[in-house]
């Protein structure tokens, strides 16, 4: 690497047009116009590099992609219209009827529910398995699994999965491990350098990071990212380039950002655990977090996101939501505005009460993405609804 994460992330991917401009440029336009009947004909065939339609290329979206793949030290990157559609071509991109995935239990719901349910009807069947016992892992692989699938760390009871484990159990098995590296991005985790062959990423969170916009990435080699490029352009989910513009800006405050909220959600996960009403807390980088020692090895903090246990069950908890004056009630996160979420009634509502009490999703369960706030303020108003 020629230059350090910080001076990538600001300085990577840049094209300037014939004006010079400073700051990264937005191309607004669907397509592109050749200088002759034979240049179009030859962008056609392949023989000569250019955009043709921003279906395929835009040269905002190729800064983002260059710029993400710098930051995550992979070959290639394709962006796409959101998390969701970069797992979709992930899997569309590799995968095909009478393949076999082996995906952690621990995963965004509609991942589970794209797996389980739509790859499903094409023929593509999922195992889920425990996101933290290898040997599960190993047990369920069959002649015919291509794809490993982890969240790490989960959402939202922060399980790590070991990343380098699995990317030899994947490679004994002949597939390829899957890492969504959303919660982490690189300035926490690279999931390549530590042996995954695909790191999928919601660019809606923290790579924006200021809740404007959707859109999402894979990332591999060139090899592996053939096909999801040839799915993406044929089937169109893109990202728009003026989001991607939007990524390119989040992106060059992404080390600062992660490095100021871990240590507020440190802090904050910290002073949780010393307070009464509260039974567990959930963060990779306390050390009462049964994983810590991997989390060490294989995260450089322990991210922005931290879940805790009210005592007093469903009524206790929405009681610390409703009191809050400033933390937003929403179920989204990655943002510099602090949110807090009760899983077990919104994002983890669909499942069965039995299911989800097998994942160790409580009624008193509450998710806090910790932003950019005074962490005294934050603490404050954490209080309000603690007795
Ligand atoms: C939000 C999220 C997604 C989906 O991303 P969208 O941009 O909302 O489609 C996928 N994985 C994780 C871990 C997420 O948090």
């Amino acid at each position: 690497m020629e230059y350090e994460f910080e001076t990538l992330a600001v300085r990577s991917g840049i094209h300037r047009s014939q004006f010079n401009e400073h700051s990264d440029a937005v191309y607004l336009t669907s397509s592109f116009v050749f200088e002759s009947a034979a240049q179009a004909a030859a962008r056609f065939r392949g023989e000569e590099p250019g955009n043709i339609y921003a279906r395929f290329t835009n040269p905002t979206v190729t800064s983002f992609q260059e710029r993400l793949a710098a930051l995550e030290g992979a070959e290639a990157c394709v962006a796409t219209s959101s998390g969701m559609s970069a797992i979709l071509a992930c899997a569309m991109g590799l995968l095909g009827a009478g393949d076999h995935i082996i995906s952690s239990r621990s995963i965004f719901g509609s991942t589970v529910q794209l797996f389980g349910n739509i790859m499903k009807r094409f023929g593509v069947e999922t195992s889920f398995v425990s996101a933290s016992d290898v040997s599960e892992w190993e047990k369920a692989v069959k002649p015919n699994t291509r794809l490993f699938f982890v969240e790490t760390p989960s959402n939202p009871l922060m399980e790590l999965s070991d990343i380098s484990a699995l990317s030899e159990i994947a490679r004994k098995a002949g597939a390829k491990l899957a890492v969504d590296n959303c919660f982490c991005t690189p300035a926490i985790q690279r999931p390549i350098e530590l042996g995954a062959d695909i790191v999928i990423h919601s660019a809606t969170k923290y790579l924006d990071g200021q809740g404007r916009v959707l859109g999402g990435a894979v990332l591999g080699s060139n090899e592996s990212m053939e096909g999801v490029k040839n799915f993406l352009r044929t089937a169109g989910p893109t990202m728009s380039a003026f989001n991607a513009w939007v990524f390119l800006k989040g992106m060059e405050t992404l080390k600062i950002r992660m490095d100021a909220q871990s240590r507020a959600a440190l802090e904050i996960a910290q002073w949780l655990e010393s307070q009464p009403g509260i039974g567990r807390v959930y963060y990779p980088w306390l050390s009462s977090h049964p994983q810590h020692a991997l989390a060490k090895r294989q995260q450089s903090s322990g991210g922005a996101i931290v879940s805790f246990e009210v005592e007093g069950g469903r009524e206790a908890a929405w009681k610390v939501v409703d009191s809050t004056r400033m933390i937003s009630i929403t179920a989204n996160l990655g943002d510099t505005k602090s949110t807090i979420t009760h899983p077990a009634t919104t994002t983890h509502g669909r499942i069965s009460p039995e299911a989800r009490a097998a994942a160790g999703i409580g009624e008193g369960l509450l998710r806090l993405a910790v932003g950019l706030e005074s962490v005294e303020d934050i603490r404050k108003d954490l209080s309000r609804g603690l007795s």
